[in-house]
Order: structure tokens, then sequence, then C-alpha cells
């Protein structure tokens, strides 16, 4: 027997009372780390109309030492959330252990965390365990690597489980090299997710992409105009002191400020074929700047090595063999050799400069 639906059958998400046209705004603390600070967020949440509540309580950091969430005690104070404000709360999963204790609490929507995402073994354990809870909300993250296929595939193991009220949450991809973002957003990834799934649920995580407070406003803006259908945004009471990612976190009334300006506009611009080549063509751009800038960085390494070793800078011989062999390699991609030929040489140029600068610096 084929239990699995396809997700492209999977429906939006609606809960009692939401206005539709509305972006469905989840918020709240990156961790609940006290029962004062997680009822405080939440009643100036509340105060502002956010009716959706998030605080993670067992959290997956990358460095051991770091604030590894409150625990299961602090599935009481979502609890007295729920009781005092009204509001669905919602928590990370990544254990059986986890799912168990989240659903004995009455937790309403559980996500699961782009780490846990990545690993299929991981899922596939929390979706048995919710096989069959088909009134639980579930929430999935993109994986941390940019994998749409381990995206998917994740979506997919939950409705094999028989679970329908199914969202997915874009919250952008790790990375080397430098990046303004936190969290690289690469959205051709969840608009292709939306393509396939086009029904389903799809959530931006500004947050997490930006990773600083000052991106989740012009993040939030863009989310709403390639047509995301809501929002999750950390909010703290108070920022400044929060035990895990302090930098992104704003409070209640600046994330309500920021709900206030966004412009809902109507129609589906993520299914506008040129918004998605052009959002496309700006991905290609950051990628080009951040491999620039990479290597420029590797040209002063070089420089320095030059300098200590008494080398010379230009290398006539090596110039003119890297040089053809970047045309003939362009040319093999389909690029005009006389293109190639003149991008190389500006990128040569600069990187004579810097390490010009370097020997003459004393
Ligand atoms: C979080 O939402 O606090 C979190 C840990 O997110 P992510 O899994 O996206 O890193
Ligand atoms: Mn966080």
């Amino acid at each position: 027997m084929n239990l699995s639906k396809s997700l492209s059958d999977i429906g939006p998400l609606s809960f009692p009372g939401m206005e539709s046209g509305l972006p469905l705004v989840i918020a709240g603390p990156c961790s609940a780390e006290s029962e004062q600070q997680t009822l405080e967020t939440a009643r100036a949440l509340s105060a502002i109309g956010v009716k959706f509540y998030r605080a993670g309580i067992w959290k997956p950091r990358t460095m051991p030492g770091s604030f590894e969430g409150i625990g299961d005690e602090g599935l009481q104070w979502l609890q007295a959330v729920k009781r005092e404000t009204g509001m669905m709360v919602a928590t990370e999963v990544a254990t059986v252990e986890h799912v168990r204790a989240a659903l004995d609490a009455g937790i309403d929507i559980l996500w699961i965390g782009a780490r846990t995402t990545a690993n299929p073994f991981a899922v596939q354990d929390i979706a048995d365990q919710l096989q069959g809870h088909d009134e639980i909300t579930v929430l999935v993250k993109n994986p941390v690597n940019p994998d749409l296929d381990l995206w998917l595939g994740a979506l997919q193991r939950f409705s094999n489980a028989g679970i329908t009220r199914l969202g997915a949450v874009h919250r952008g991809f790790s990375s080397a090299g430098a990046h303004i973002y936190r969290n690289d957003p690469l959205w051709h990834i969840p608009f292709e997710l939306r393509r396939l799934a086009s029904g389903m649920t799809l959530l931006c995580d500004p947050s997490h992409i930006g990773g600083k407070r000052e991106y989740v406003e012009p993040l939030s803006q863009l989310a709403m105009d390639a047509g995301f259908d809501g929002l999750m945004i950390e909010s703290h009471c108070n920022p400044a002191q929060a035990l895990s990612d302090s930098a992104q976190q704003i409070t209640p009334n600046e994330l309500k400020s920021i709900l206030d300006r966004l412009v809902i506009r109507s129609g589906a611009p993520i299914e506008d074929e040129l918004a998605l080549l052009r959002q496309q063509i700006d991905d290609c751009d950051h990628e080009l700047l951040a491999v620039l800038a990479r290597r420029m960085s590797i040209s002063r390494e070089i420089g320095r090595f030059k300098k200590a070793n008494n080398l010379r800078i230009v290398q006539p011989a090596r110039y003119q063999d890297v040089m053809n062999a970047r045309v003939d390699e362009g040319s093999r991609l389909g690029l005009d050799a006389d293109f190639t030929q003149r991008i190389m040489q500006a990128i040569h140029e600069d990187s004579v400069r810097q390490q010009l600068d370097i020997m003459n610096d004393n």
C-alpha cells in the first residue's frame, strides 16, 4: 500500500480565525530562557496582534558550551503562554523524546530545524513518532546546505507519515566565504520548492537569513514581494540580553513597526518568470563578489609570501599561461574569448595593485 501523498497535493495551512490575504506571522524568542522572559515577550507579542508564538527549548547549537536550551521545563512556560494569551505555540523538535514531550504538553506547531532537516535518519525517526497525529502542524526548515531534494525529502517523510498540516520555512543556507547575510538566501531554491508544491504554505525566516536585526525588515518585505505566505521572526523582550542569536532579535515593538510598514501586494509574483530570473541574477552576483573577495585575499597572501622571499610580483610566463588556460576554459563554457580576457585582465591588474601595496608597506 502506498500511503504517500504527493507534496503537490498538500494544501495551505489554515488556523481558526486566521484572516485570509494576510501573512501568517510566527514570532517569539530564539530560546525560552526563563519563565519571566518567555511570558513577558509573549504578552507583548500578543498585545501587538501576533497569534503564533515560537520559542526554542531544545537548541541545536553549532558550538558546545553555548546556551543549549532550557529543556523540558520550558514546555510549562509555553503552556502558560497558551493559557494566558490564547496564542498557538511552536517549538523545535530534533529527537523522538522531544516529540513525545511536546505532544504531551499540547504544543500546537512543531518545527524541524535546519540541522535536523539535513539528517534523513533523524527526520524519519521524528516522522515515525508523529504517525497518526494529524492534528499537529509541522514546519520543515530548509537544510543548512543548499540541497532542495533534502528539503523535499524531509517534507515527503512527514507527508508519508500522514501529516497533512505541513509547511516549509526558508531560513537561508550556510556558505563559506564573505557574505552580507548570515545565511545565503539562494532564493531560487524556495522558488523551486514553491513550483513543485504550489499549494503548501511557505514561510520565510528573515532573522536567521539576515543574522542582524537591521536586515529583518528588508528581507521580510522581499519575502512578501516574492509571494511567501508568512514570516517566522525572532523577537525578544530584551534582545541585547538574549542567550542565543542576540544580534538578530528585535523587540515586539520593533516587530510591530515592521509589520505596520510591510506592503502586501496582491498576486503571486513568485510565479513571475522575470522576477524569478532577476533573483537568480542577484544570487549569481553575490556569488561572484564573494569569490572575487576570496581570490583577492589569496592574492594578498601570495604578495606577503613574495615579499618575505624576495620574489618578483609579476612573473610574465606564469601570467601568460594562466591567461591562455582561462580563455580556453571560458570558451569551453561558452564564454566569449575576448570577454574572458578582459575580465581576467581586470582581476589580474587589481591583484598586482594589491600585491604592490603589500610590497611597499613597510
Ligand atoms: C531557530 O529557529 O532558532 C533555529 C535554531 O533555527 P535554524 O534551524 O533555522 O538554524
Ligand atoms: Mn535562533
